[in-house]
């Protein structure tokens, strides 16, 4: 590991300002994906701005949502009553990733700009565009199997592998920011990039930009929703394919349903043109067949993670019918 300094910021201010005045800082969180990549090298910024002990409350919003502080931790967001109750999908994603040590050290921010799991990254001997840009990128030739089959291109394959940001694009989150210039939010479905040609740039944050808060929407079918990981152990393994949903019925029809997908996409995957074919369709097991079809059709394949195409199907068919069967016990209850 580099030598670096250390700064304990007191507020969002003092982040930025300290972040300004030196070369290569980066923020810190719970430092439990940066502090690794440091000692990997693959990161070595010269000094880190502890923001882990700022912004850890949450609060309800005044239209009925909730208003979730930067660096409240993964345990505690999971754990929170609000969240459990009206949306569950998160509670249990976050329940599906890490360990409980790390969920107690994890806060939000760090989780949702967490790096990608893809090994050749961590590898400094190897050819990583992400990394190094323009080196090229092993993964492709390489060990891909749990790499990207949605978003990816020629540049980088590699999986966003945050359970969180699934569950929370799900819900519309919007992601709250602050940073030189001032304040702004954006959807959080617009905080990640593709990699293009360019996938050492991750995210659309501008330099110093912090993550203040995560904003939940009030979304009244978010108190019957759902996340579901397959993975290649019980725990402590991240994602091969991943799935939150949740549905309202319209009578005969579906009103409304979101999905999204983790493990198989280059950022967490909204399944924006499954939705689409969903909304307002008579309920079957066609409708349902034909939106996963529709999403799916983007997905492009490698010889080791082909055998995701397949699972993704059929995880995805099966959610949409629990949650379609969950909405009719709802509503009759
Ligand atoms: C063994 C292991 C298994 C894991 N399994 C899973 C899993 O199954 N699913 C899953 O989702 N995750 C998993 N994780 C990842 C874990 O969730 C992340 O390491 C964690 O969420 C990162 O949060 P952090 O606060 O520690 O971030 P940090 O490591 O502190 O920071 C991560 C990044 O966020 C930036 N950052 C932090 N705070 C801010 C801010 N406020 N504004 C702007 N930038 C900021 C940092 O500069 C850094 O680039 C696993 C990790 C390990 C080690
Ligand atoms: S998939 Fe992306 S992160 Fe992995 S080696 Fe290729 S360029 Fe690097």
């Amino acid at each position: 590991m580099n030598a670096f300094d250390y700064h304990q910021a007191v507020d969002a201010e003092q982040a930025i300002e300290q972040a300004m005045r030196r070369q290569q800082t980066r923020y810190l969180g719970g430092g439990t994906n940066l502090v690794d990549l440091m000692r990997e090298t693959v990161e070595r910024p010269a000094a880190l701005i502890d923001v882990s002990t700022l912004a850890r409350e949450i609060e309800e919003t005044t239209h009925g949502g909730l208003f979730i502080g930067a660096g409240v931790t993964n345990a505690e967001l999971a754990a929170d009553p609000r969240v459990r109750m009206r949306y569950p999908v998160l509670s249990r994603a976050i329940l599906c990733g890490a360990s409980a040590q790390i969920r107690n050290m994890a806060t939000v921010a760090g989780n949702l700009l967490q790096r990608t799991r893809c090994a050749y990254f961590y590898d400094i001997a190897s050819h990583c565009n992400k990394r190094e840009p323009g080196s090229g990128c092993d993964a492709r030739e390489g060990f891909h199997r749990y790499h990207a089959i949605l978003g990816a291109s020629s540049s980088c394959i590699a999986t966003h592998p945050s359970d969180m940001a699934v569950a929370m694009v799900a819900l519309d989150a919007r992601v709250h920011l602050r940073g030189p210039d001032g304040e702004r939010s954006l959807a959080l479905s617009e905080l990640h990039r593709e990699p293009g040609e360019r996938p050492d740039l991750e995210t659309v944050l501008a330099p110093e930009e912090l993550i203040v808060a995560v904003e939940l929407p009030p979304l009244p079918m978010a108190a019957i929703s759902e996340y579901r990981k397959v993975r290649d152990r019980a725990s402590y393994a991240f994602a091969l394919v991943s799935v939150a949903s949740m549905a309202a019925l319209d009578g005969d029809t579906i009103g409304d349903v979101r999905l999204a997908l983790g493990g198989v996409g280059t950022v967490p995957w909204r399944a924006r043109r499954a939705e689409a074919a969903l909304r307002g369709a008579a309920i079957s097991e066609r409708a349902i067949d034909t939106a996963v079809e529709a999403e799916l059709e983007m997905a492009r394949t490698l010889p080791g993670n082909g055998f995701k195409l397949a699972l993704a199907r059929r995880l995805m068919t099966s959610e949409l019918k629990a949650r379609v069967a969950d909405a009719r016990e709802g509503g009759e209850s």
